[in-house]
């Protein structure tokens, strides 16, 4: 394949290869650097080759690998910086974007999309996302949590579909508690919820239950929950959001 831009940003899906699309698979074995989250770069180990250069980095080191990234690019090596799920939903694109325009940095860039946790999660789950739906990071580190809850108190209002990432972690628990509050506000304590763990990886679990009787303690960062509207319904271990089809 012949590459013709000068960086790739590439959604390497939820966590294994399956997953992958065979495009962003054809140019992560191609290009001349590989740069990203260290648990990300062993996801895809197995498609690289010797020759390549491989550039990893801890959690919370985003801009570091965005810099070294765009850096080589612009020195001419053919780079892929990668993304779990897809690079462009709180992932690496946006970064690198901001940082090539505020430095008018001249590379071609390409994006490459990937399968999201949102869309593995549902896929696992049955059909839970028929409808309108919106996405909303739970994480208060770069989002005053006021405007987060202002988000979801009109989500939950507005009755959409919401799928929820970065819910609760060993320091921050209170959201996802707050979060179950403001739903049952406007929402049946009835109402399906799904929660799935570590989709498309090793140690996947899944389980299906209520907004009232959501498990806290089961939750955690490499979780999606997934919290239906007033008609979704669960039938044969299924979530299921009508789409308004005669059936
Ligand atoms: N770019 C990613 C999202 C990154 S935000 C995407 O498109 O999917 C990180 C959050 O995504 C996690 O806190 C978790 O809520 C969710 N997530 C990522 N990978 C996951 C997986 N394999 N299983 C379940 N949830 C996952």
């Amino acid at each position: 394949m012949q590459l013709n831009k000068d960086l790739y940003i590439i959604g390497i899906g939820p966590g294994n290869l399956a997953d992958i699309s065979r495009k962003a698979y054809q140019v992560l074995n191609e290009v001349d650097v590989i740069v990203g989250y260290k648990k990300y770069i062993e996801c895809i180990k197995e498609l690289t080759r010797e020759k390549q250069q491989l550039y990893s980095t801890g959690m919370r080191k985003e801009m570091e690998r965005v810099e070294k990234a765009v850096g080589l690019a612009a020195a001419g090596k053919k780079v892929a910086l990668i993304s779990s799920g897809d690079a462009g939903v709180y992932g690496m694109a946006g970064p690198a974007f901001e940082l090539i325009a505020k430095n008018d940095i001249a590379i071609e860039v390409e994006v490459i999309a990937g399968i999201t946790a949102a869309n593995a999660a549902a896929a696992v789950l049955g059909a839970p996302l028929m409808h309108d739906y919106v996405v909303i990071s739970l994480s208060d580190i770069l989002t005053p949590w006021d405007q987060i809850k202002k988000r979801l108190k009109a989500a939950a209002e507005a009755d959409f579909i919401t799928t929820l990432y970065n819910p609760r972690s060993s320091r921050r628990k209170m959201q996802l508690q707050e979060t179950q509050k403001i739903f049952l506000k406007h929402r049946s304590p009835d109402t399906p919820v799904g929660i799935v763990k570590s989709v498309g990886r090793d140690g996947e679990e899944l389980m299906i239950t209520t907004l009232s009787e959501l498990p806290l303690e089961k939750v955690d960062m490499l979780t999606t929950v997934i919290i239906g509207n007033s008609n979704t319904y669960v039938a044969a271990n299924k979530i299921i959001t009508p789409r308004g089809y005669k059936i």
